[in-house]
């Protein structure tokens, strides 16, 4: 029996060993290993930091490749989070803006093309009728609302996502190694809601089900805690009290509901929202 194993199914043990053993030789364990080392979400830190990186080669090397402009003419244009991180990477790479200049400069032109279009459409639709309250949207309305409306998502949410399942399945393949649970039980590591589900869908034992489900209750337990002193502390007679880290729970709250600033907030339909139950508040 291996000795990094802390729980184990008799049959498999040597397969997941040495899967094991050979993923700690990955960079993918290396930049998992690195962000156990980070506080709050260690999969909003990864989906982060590869949409970081992913962003500067697009700007330093593809403005002017073909797929990443289809792509991003597709969804006319980056999504509200990446657009502003694509800025801060742009000032990062010390462009005056001419990267995302160049990006944008055929998207605005197919934009100016598809606007003019519709706008003759509907207008030749629309002919005969005068009123815009009618029955159903005008022509005008209907035909260039459609001309701007995005045929598919900001690629690099996409990518995102696909980034938080992989490090998700990650975390899957080390839950029974011992340096990975010495990090990730750590008290300021707190999967984020979202990706804590991401890492359950990963899950096909379940012992690692068990082992994630079990860590979350008590690391929500400890940030409920956390809240609850943080909000005692504001009472007059507590205010000498030394602040401890209670004072950063309402950040950390706010993260695990809704993710590290910048991570993307699109969620997967039926993945991520449980369907709503007539009658109750989700
Ligand atoms: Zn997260
Ligand atoms: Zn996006």
């Amino acid at each position: 029996m291996s000795t990094n194993r802390t729980t184990s199914r008799p049959s498999d043990v040597f397969i997941e060993e040495d899967e094991v053993t050979r993923n700690k030789r990955g960079i993918p364990w290396i930049r998992l290993e690195q962000a156990l080392h980070t506080e709050g979400c260690p999969l909003c830190h990864l989906v982060m930091t590869e949409a970081r990186k992913h962003l500067t080669s697009i700007l330093h090397e593809y403005v002017l490749d073909v797929s990443v402009r289809k792509k991003l003419h597709a969804s006319f244009g980056f999504c509200n989070d990446h657009a502003w991180l694509a800025r801060e990477v742009e000032s990062e790479l010390h462009s005056d803006g001419q990267h995302l200049g160049t990006l944008h400069e055929s998207i605005i032109q197919m934009e100016t093309e598809a606007l003019r279009k519709a706008y003759a459409m509907g207008r030749d639709e629309g002919a005969k009728r005068r009123a815009l309250k009618k029955v159903g949207l005008h022509p005008i309305v209907r035909r260039v609302i459609e001309a701007i409306t995005p045929g598919s998502e900001c690629f690099l949410c996409r990518s995102s996502r696909a980034t938080g399942r992989f490090y998700a399945s990650q975390c899957i393949l080390m839950c029974c190694d011992n340096d990975f649970r010495t990090l990730f039980e750590s008290k300021t590591l707190l999967l984020c809601r979202r990706h804590f589900k991401t890492v359950l869908l990963e899950a096909h034992e379940l012992n690692a089900v068990d082992y994630f489900v079990s860590q979350q209750i008590a690391k929500v337990e400890r940030l409920s805690a956390q809240i609850t002193l943080f909000l005692e502390r504001h009472a007059v007679e507590r205010r000498h009290e030394p602040r401890g880290t209670e004072w950063h729970s309402w950040l950390s709250a706010l993260e695990h509901c809704s993710c590290k600033n910048g991570v993307d907030r699109v969620c997967e339909p039926g993945v991520l929202y449980s369907p709503i139950k007539k009658g109750t508040n989700r």
